[in-house]
């Protein structure tokens, strides 16, 4: 007993079984090299989904301070919360307006990005109501999600019955293929887009995301709107990440258990010991993100990706052993040595040693998802250089 450490009660992210540190030096450190990489641009900050799961509250006040004045949420909720963060920033909301949340819209001074038919001809009936508020316009030019049409948007700029009122301070449009930068889709919807800004001359105007910052100046425009490449993902795939990791999150070693060879380990016996072996039993599951499809083995998708998931502890990476569980996962810490792993030690899940974008592609998915999916038992903790 005499060998556990002593933590004084109220230190709730000493003592969690599950933690999530942000650092939020690391950052705004992103935001300036965004900004930077975005020449003669403004950079704005995506901060939806909860500032892609580290923190809407404490990432946007960091970002506001960092010199960010322009954000960009998906819903009107999200907008609210942020608001009391960012006193005078520009918040845009991707989602746009519906009937019903007018009120939010205008008490919190947000801005509706507006984006079908239908949205367009309800805010046409609000300005009517309220009189003059900005909106930005979301064009579509070839992802086929969200939108206007692009000769609708075009004919609207010159649109003599439009009400007097209605001021669009963005036109903006969203790339497929940003990623890819051999992509010919890249360069299709820039052209498509420069119709759209050249209807709308002197509206500011705004097409890269975190990838399409990458793409070089054509694609910058005005305004671009970095969101993964700020919480330290990989925004181009096949290039080497040149953001700083900002989220490490650790989940603490509940047992270390000793196996002998043959014997199998966790649901559907999926993984059979080879070796005498040393499991690290671990507090964090599915249920907190770390996804299952990460599992070493009796999951369809290692037939697809063969390699299983790792973490890191004690200096080194150690593989997921058998199937991940709700709250639990099992290392194989077999090749580290006897005494370097011990019940209470912590494992990192991914942050600075094990990187987001490894851990997103043994699970399948992409660092985006695994940031989401976080879930609520994380006990954050927010740093900061002085
Ligand atoms: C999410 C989103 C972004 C940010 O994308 P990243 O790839 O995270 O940089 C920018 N624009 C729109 C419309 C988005 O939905």
């Amino acid at each position: 007993m005499s060998e556990f450490l002593d933590v004084p009660e109220d230190d709730t992210f000493a003592s969690a079984g599950l933690r999530l540190t942000v650092d939020l030096t690391a950052l705004t450190e992103n935001w300036r090299d965004m900004a930077h990489r975005s020449g003669a641009a403004r950079a704005a900050a995506v901060v939806k989904a909860d500032a892609y799961g580290l923190g809407i509250e404490d990432a946007g006040e960091a970002l506001y301070t960092a010199g960010a004045r322009d954000f960009f949420v998906a819903t009107v909720d999200e907008g609210v919360t942020l608001r009391l963060y960012t006193p005078d920033a520009r918040i845009f909301v991707l989602s746009g307006i519906w009937p019903g949340t007018e009120r939010r819209f205008f008490d919190n001074d947000l801005v509706p990005v507006i984006s079908s038919d239908e949205q367009l001809a309800f805010w046409m009936a609000v300005l009517a109501d309220y009189g003059d508020y900005p909106c930005a316009l979301h064009v579509d030019t070839g992802f086929n999600r969200l939108g206007l049409h692009i000769d609708d948007a075009i004919a609207l700029a010159d649109d003599v019955s439009r009400p007097a009122s209605f001021a669009p301070v963005l036109v903006m449009s969203h790339l497929a293929c940003g990623d890819d930068p051999t992509h010919v889709m890249n360069r299709q919807q820039l052209e498509s887009f420069r119709r759209v800004t050249a209807a709308y001359e002197g509206i500011d105007s705004s097409l890269a995301a975190s990838a399409g910052i990458f793409l070089g100046e054509d694609y910058h425009f005005d305004l671009t709107r970095p969101g993964i490449a700020l919480y330290g993902g990989e925004a181009v795939c096949g290039m080497a990440n040149p953001m700083r990791p900002v989220a490490t999150a650790e989940a603490r070693i509940i047992q270390v258990r000793t196996v002998g060879a043959g014997e199998t380990v966790s649901y559907g016996r999926a993984l059979q010991l080879r070796r005498d072996s040393r499991l690290a039993i671990v507090s964090a599951g599915y249920a907190d993100g770390y996804m299952r499809s990460q599992s070493s083995g009796g999951v369809p998708l290692r037939q697809a990706v063969p390699q299983g998931g790792q973490g890191f502890i004690a200096g080194h990476k150690v593989p997921v052993a058998g199937r991940i569980t709700m709250d639990l996962t099992i290392f194989d810490v077999t090749d580290l040595p006897e005494n370097a792993v011990r019940a209470g030690d912590y494992v990192e899940l991914f942050g600075k040693n094990m990187p987001l974008d490894d851990v997103a592609r043994a699970a399948g998915t992409i660092g985006y998802e695994i940031l989401t999916s976080m879930g609520l038992r994380h006990e954050r903790r927010y740093v900061a250089e002085e």
